[in-house]
């Protein structure tokens, strides 16, 4: 029986992975559920899973849950930042599913890579804004880190044993692999017309055709700054240097990536395009377990297309590959830009085409910085939203 605190409860991965252990109530217990705000959403979780604990990051959403749970619900409601890295860290907890969006995952994630804890890592933001720093510290601590992103676990899959179990750190050309093909979709707007980008709306941006997540996910989707999120995270993950990861658009999402070896060989791995699947090969590994999923039905799927991504159309994916190849204080500051753009876009504030704007504006001022701890990294963060915050302000 694994002990498991879901970071993110309340969101699309956190959904996926409360239904992936519904599926197999015998293997997994849910110990800890961490979320923000959605207190409707938390109390139906917790009179369903029973959690030892929950945990509202907002106060006032904390005292709010804690009132409205019925009194049989044993359930403990906590919401200081002690509190969260009290659960991460417990010697009671064995598996840490990381699926808090975006910067605000960073801390608790990383005390639970800190802790040596088994981490089933959804959160890309946090690699992306640290790598270096998470991939250490998970090698020191002991660790496991197993992705969780479609493309990255699909990746993992494809890989040699000696690479999975020496993730981050594997000579993957040593092991025979020339390429590490990172498929996309390319989101809603793959063929739309151009001249119709600063008119989209964020419903329009969130209408993602195959997959269903949550709304940053989904805007980043149609920027594919999502894929430019991933090509860093799977530089950390998988040691790869730029000339060893390409990007290849494949818009029916059943490929999820692929390896490509020194014979000729290319490795796919394959499936529906839902997130059970990979949090069910997370949670298991190196086992299987039913995930819930659909069979993949190759005569429904019929053909699979791929093409090169346009730069031209998605100025963000060109962001992220160039700030990967410049270092971590680029990431760091693109990673904290694009969350203030997208959020921005998503309020209604700016246009679509603002976003790639504001993050290269950021990006333009990058100036050397020593990033050695997790305060290091916060402090960057923070610089670099209170640009992009201004940037906006100079746009309107
Ligand atoms: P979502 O918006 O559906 O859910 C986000 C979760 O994070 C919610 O539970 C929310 O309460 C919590 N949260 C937000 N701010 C918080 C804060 N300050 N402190 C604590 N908790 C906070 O997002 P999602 O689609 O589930 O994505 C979660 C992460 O997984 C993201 O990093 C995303 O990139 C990654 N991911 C998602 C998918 C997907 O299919 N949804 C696929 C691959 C990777
Ligand atoms: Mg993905």
């Amino acid at each position: 029986m694994q002990n498991m605190v879901i970071l993110g409860a309340t969101g699309s991965i956190g959904a996926s992975t409360l239904s992936v252990i519904a599926t197999n109530p015998d293997k997994f217990c849910v110990y800890a559920l961490v979320a923000n705000s959605s207190v409707e959403k938390m109390h139906a979780l917790c009179v369903t899973h029973q959690p030892v604990y929950a945990h509202m990051v907002n106060q006032q959403a904390a005292v709010k849950l804690k009132a409205s749970l019925p009194a049989w619900c044993k359930t403990i409601v906590t919401t200081s930042e002690q509190d969260l890295i009290g659960l991460v860290t417990s010697q009671e907890v064995h598996t840490v599913m990381a699926a808090i969006v975006g910067a605000a995952g960073l801390v608790s994630t990383f005390a639970a890579v800190k802790a040596g804890k088994r981490v089933l890592l959804a959160n890309k933001e946090a690699l992306v804004m640290s790598g270096e720093l998470f991939m250490h510290t998970a090698k020191t601590s002991g660790a496991t880190i197993l992705p969780v992103d479609s493309e990255h676990n699909a990746i993992f899959q494809c890989m040699p044993e000696a690479v999975q179990a020496n993730l981050g750190y594997c000579d993957i050309a040593a092991e025979g692999i020339s390429h590490i093909l990172l498929t996309g979709s390319g989101g809603p707007f793959l063929t739309a017309d151009l001249a119709s980008f600063p008119h989209m709306s964020p419903e329009q941006a969130c209408n993602h055709p195959n997959w269903s997540m949550g709304r940053k996910i989904s805007v980043d989707s149609a920027s594919m700054m999502n894929k430019g999120l991933e090509y860093i995270e799977a530089r950390w993950l998988f040691n790869t240097r730029p000339e060893q990861l390409k990007v290849v658009i494949h818009p029916q999402s059943v490929i999820h990536s692929m390896v490509q070896y020194k014979d000729g060989s290319v490795i796919a791995q394959m499936g529906n395009p839902d997130m059970r699947t990979p949090i069910a090969h997370c949670m298991s590994y190196p086992q299987r377990i039913s995930a819930g999923v659909e069979p993949l039905d190759f005569f429904k799927v019929g053909q699979l297309s791929f093409f090169e991504a346009d730069f031209n159309r998605f100025p963000c994916l060109k962001l992220a590959i160039d700030a990967c190849k410049q270092g971590q204080e680029s990431t760091t500051v693109l990673n904290a830009a694009n969350e203030i753009a997208v959020e921005a876009f998503l309020q209604g504030r700016i246009k679509f085409t603002d976003i790639a704007i504001i993050n290269e504006q950021c990006l333009v001022s990058v100036s050397p910085a020593s990033l050695n701890s997790i305060e290091d990294i916060i402090r960057l963060d923070g610089e670099a939203r209170t640009q992009a915050m201004l940037a906006i302000k100079t746009l309107a």
